[in-house]
């Protein structure tokens, strides 16, 4: 079996997480070291390694991701004035734990091309 990544262990309790939602299929939790005020990763408790690794089969997680980043985004208090959402896939993306994640940034402006100021 494949080593369990970090999120798993963190979804585990292993590892402490700061955890901000929780349901059957999805986890929310702070990232470690945030690039905006709210940075939130939501994580599938299933170890899909990444976007690219998603199947037909995973279509009502990816729902269920989605669905989840509007409530952490509601519940954080920038469904309203508008977020971030970012999936940084394989190495080529940037992608550093390799557990499928969404990062959920907001409280500050974002322009096109990154963050104002
Ligand atoms: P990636 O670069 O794979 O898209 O994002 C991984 C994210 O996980 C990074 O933003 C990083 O700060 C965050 N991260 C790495 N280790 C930990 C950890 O132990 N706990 C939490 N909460 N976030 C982490």
């Amino acid at each position: 079996m494949a080593e369990r990544t970090l999120f798993t262990r963190i979804i585990d309790g292993e590892i402490p997480g700061d955890f901000v939602y929780q349901d059957e299929h999805v986890v929310a939790i702070r990232d470690i070291n945030p690039s905006a005020p709210v940075h939130v990763l939501v994580i599938p408790r299933k170890p899909v390694r990444s976007l690219a690794h998603l199947e037909e089969k995973d279509r009502e997680l990816a729902g269920h991701l989605l669905l989840a980043v509007r409530k952490v985004a509601e519940q954080e208090g920038i469904g309203e004035s508008g977020y971030r959402v970012v999936i940084n896939t394989g190495d080529g993306g940037g992608q550093t734990v390799p557990h499928l994640h969404l990062h959920v940034m907001g409280g500050t402006e974002f322009t096109e091309a990154g963050m104002r100021g």
